[in-house]
């Protein structure tokens, strides 16, 4: 039977195909973005527990009250806006809060601007309702935003621009000029923003992330998305959670509750009492510390190190080694020498090949050191 896909152009993710092709092949792997190290133990045993007290049922269809409440006291000491539990929604992970915004926002027709290299979850929500997605590249090689790029394609048809700070894959930092400038044009346009803040708390050198949260007027057309998943190690728990003003919070559930309904209960659970304790706050140094001792030990090697300055990524240029395309790199290294990455003109509408490929630095030492010795004899 012959099918007409509503998603002609998807196939497996790169995250999909490169992790297969890891473990087809032994290969040491930093291609997908996911810790190998385990979470608290004692995140673990309070799950367990409430699982074996009986809090095995559906949660309320917004999220567990006590987990929205300590959300919003921690976003609220946090940044500038005033949040309460009223703006926060649990959902499956952030690719889901993302799919319920896109949701919400995007009818036939409708334009949204992304900035490529994009995470792979956002075009294909806005093509799944009709919508056409905007590509603009960022600057290369520092990904900040082309700002007057940004201003010319504003159409009438621009429904909505999607960001990513800290950036996955570049690491790169969203700054105060361009979120005010991004602020302007929203403002302006009567459009809406969706900020994916995954990597809130993975940032280094004592820089601060700037949030969405401290721009109170753009805040009011905002979805802000964010992933227990990274804040946790618990990246296969698949939670995390959207937070936006009232009127559009009332928008998103009428989705959200038709997508998923409610998220898991005992994982929320444990979540509220976890959340206050701010462990959160040891994450920049921890990660600082395995970006830097990747950045040495690779610091032989005729791979160029790109700057990293949050996310748990590390890009590196290839092209003193080979002239090949990003995508046959990055697997014949996988085959040939045993290390998976992630090639960065996947991230590219127009597979924009910098010959880069992107490590992940979420693994425990003893993989880093083995994965890089490895690359310094490329
Ligand atoms: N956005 C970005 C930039 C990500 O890197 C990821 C996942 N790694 C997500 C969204 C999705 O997060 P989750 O796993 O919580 O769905
Ligand atoms: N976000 C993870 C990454 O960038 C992958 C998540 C997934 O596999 N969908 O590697």
């Amino acid at each position: 039977m012959s099918f007409k896909s509503k998603l002609p152009q998807v196939g497996d993710t790169i995250f999909s195909v490169m992790s297969a092709l890891a473990n087809k092949h032994n290969a040491i792997n930093l291609s997908q973005g996911f810790p190998e190290f385990n979470c608290d133990e004692g995140l673990i045993e309070s799950v367990n527990s409430f699982m074996q007290k009986g809090f095995n049922q559906y949660a309320p269809m917004p999220g567990n009250l006590s987990l929205r409440e300590a959300l919003a006291i921690k976003y609220t000491a946090r940044h500038t806006t005033s949040i309460n539990a009223d703006n926060i929604t649990i959902t499956a992970g952030a690719t889901q809060a993302i799919f319920s915004a896109i949701s919400c926002l995007v009818e036939k027709g409708d334009e949204v601007i992304v900035f490529d290299p994009a995470y792979d979850c956002y075009e294909p929500a806005i093509a799944a309702y009709g919508g056409k997605t905007i590509h603009i590249s960022l600057n290369y090689p520092d990904f900040s935003i082309p700002l007057e790029d940004l201003a010319a394609k504003i159409t009438n048809k621009t429904k909505a621009i999607i960001i990513n700070s800290p950036h996955n894959p570049s690491g790169a930092i969203i700054s105060n000029e361009e979120l005010q400038a991004i602020e302007e044009l929203v403002l302006k346009h009567n459009l809406y923003l969706i900020s994916d803040e995954v990597y809130e708390h993975i940032v280094f050198g004592g820089k601060h992330h700037i949030s969405v949260l401290d721009y109170p007027a753009l805040f009011e057309r905002s979805f802000i998305c964010y992933s227990f998943g990274k804040t946790y190690h618990t990246t296969g728990w698949k939670m995390g959670y959207c937070v936006a003003p009232h009127s559009l919070t009332k928008e998103f559930r009428k989705f959200h509750q038709y997508i998923v309904f409610s998220c898991n209960t005992p994982i929320q659970m444990a979540l509220a009492e976890y959340v206050p304790n701010q462990s959160y706050q040891e994450l920049p140094a921890f990660f600082q510390k395995k970006r830097d001792l990747l950045q040495t030990a690779l610091s032989g090697s005729r791979f160029e190190l790109l700057p990293s300055n949050g996310t748990y990524f590390q890009l590196v240029n290839y092209s003193a080694i080979s002239q090949e395309n990003d995508v046959d790199f990055a697997k014949r290294m996988t085959i040939e020498y045993g290390v998976a990455s992630i090639p960065c003109s996947v991230f590219y509408s127009t597979a924009e090949d910098h010959k880069i490929l992107r490590l992940c630095f979420a693994k425990n030492n003893d993989t880093l050191i083995k994965a890089a010795d490895i690359l310094c004899k490329i």
